[in-house]
């Protein structure tokens, strides 16, 4: 029997109409089925590839969850009464969350993004560990925890490298010929969107690039291994934004105070909600529902998408912003950008895609199905 390679080739944010406008790779992976996203951000969607199962069972969703008695940023609130004109900046808080990062212990992807220092003594942080890696997932496994307990050889990009330097161990590794699968990981696609939307020429000369890069690595492989089966996929897309909506403020016109009423977390596309009593919980509602740019996600739908929580460490009320409208300023940034996703799963430009030079099965629809669609060509498993 020869000797076979699996490579799947991760493009952070790459969308079904983002990919229909520019094509990738159409004369080497000539079959493309779109997929349908989890709701939320890649901090659902990546673990429900990498385990092939939904939120609820996996149970990542948001970064941030509720947990004012066990949060470990309670010092944070010392924080609060530095100048906010220093302590606000992009640059010094991602110093500081690699120094937290560091100070707890966490191996995952970690960011205080632009959640106020008082507000963080409400939450704690859900990625503490590196889920590329065997035992990295809440609950349930991963394809890597399977491939580890079956001892098959494969290679994952360490997501803290540069893609370029990922490009390069990749294409060493597959030199040596030791493995059967690679994850290859590509995010850069991701930050040009964010920074210059979804159709700029920014996107089309990134796209080309990473063509021809994995253009190459295929080649490789084709040459150090008899059979290759190769996959290109995509966590999410990315919607243009349009207009901005300043949630917080509505919200802070109430008059009521945080932390003793309600709490909140507004990420960029969604804002989510927690309550101390009942008049809070009416009084947010309404205005919520007066917002005619978003609108309360109801428990149902929640549990369709498959992000439904009993403990609503999540959120008891999420509010979810129309595809192309963005909380300014939020708790993830202060300034609107021109890209984001994490809207909802249905609108054209979250769907993704999955590529490959080989049969796509009918069954494979959602990214929780590509797991089963790599396994299916790793030997022996
Ligand atoms: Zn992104």
């Amino acid at each position: 029997m020869g000797k076979k390679i699996t490579i799947c080739t991760f493009i952070d944010a790459f969308g079904w109409e983002v990919y229909k406008r520019y094509g990738f790779l159409d004369d080497i992976l000539p079959e493309a089925r779109r997929l349908r996203t989890t709701f939320g951000f890649s901090s659902a969607a990546d673990p429900s590839i990498l385990t092939g199962r939904y939120p609820d069972e996996h149970t990542h969703w948001s970064c941030f969850y509720y947990a004012p008695e066990n949060s470990p940023f309670k010092l944070m609130k010392l924080l609060s009464i530095l100048p906010r004109q220093i302590f606000d900046r992009g640059r010094v808080r991602h110093w500081l969350s690699k120094i937290l990062a560091k100070f707890y212990g966490y191996t995952g992807y970690f960011q205080i993004y632009s959640v106020p220092f008082e507000v963080l003594p409400y939450f704690d942080y859900l990625e503490k560990r590196d889920y590329f890696v065997p035992g990295g997932i809440l609950a349930t496994d991963t394809i890597f925890d399977r491939l580890y307990s079956e001892e098959i050889p494969y290679h994952c990009s360490n997501w803290r490298l540069p893609e370029k330097r990922n490009l390069e161990i990749a294409k060493d590794t597959i030199n040596e010929g030791k493995i059967e699968f690679m994850y290859l990981y590509l995010p850069k696609l991701d930050a040009v969107m964010h920074e210059f939307g979804n159709n700029a020429p920014q996107v089309e000369e990134k796209i080309r690039w990473l063509e021809e890069q994995v253009r190459e690595v295929k080649k490789l492989a084709e040459e150090k291994y008899d059979e290759v089966a190769f996959f290109a996929i995509s966590d999410h897309g990315m919607a243009n934004v349009t207009e901005s909506v300043d949630l917080i403020s509505q919200i802070d016109s109430l008059g009521l105070e945080f932390g003793k009423d309600y709490v909140a977390m507004y990420d960029s596309t969604m804002a989510r909600f927690w309550f101390m009593n009942d008049s809070a919980r009416s009084r947010i509602t309404e205005k919520l529902n007066q917002c005619s740019k978003g609108y309360i996600v109801s428990d149902e739908e929640l549990k369709q998408m498959r992000v439904f929580f009993e403990d609503r460490k999540f959120g008891e009320v999420i509010f979810l912003m129309n595809a192309g409208t963005l909380i300014v300023p939020s708790f993830m940034g202060l300034k609107s950008i021109p890209g984001m996703h994490g809207y909802h799963p249905d609108d054209k430009d979250s769907y993704c895609f999955i590529k490959s030079d080989r049969h796509i099965p009918e069954d494979v629809n959602s990214i929780t199905d590509i797991r089963r669609a790599l396994e299916r060509e790793i030997s022996n498993v």
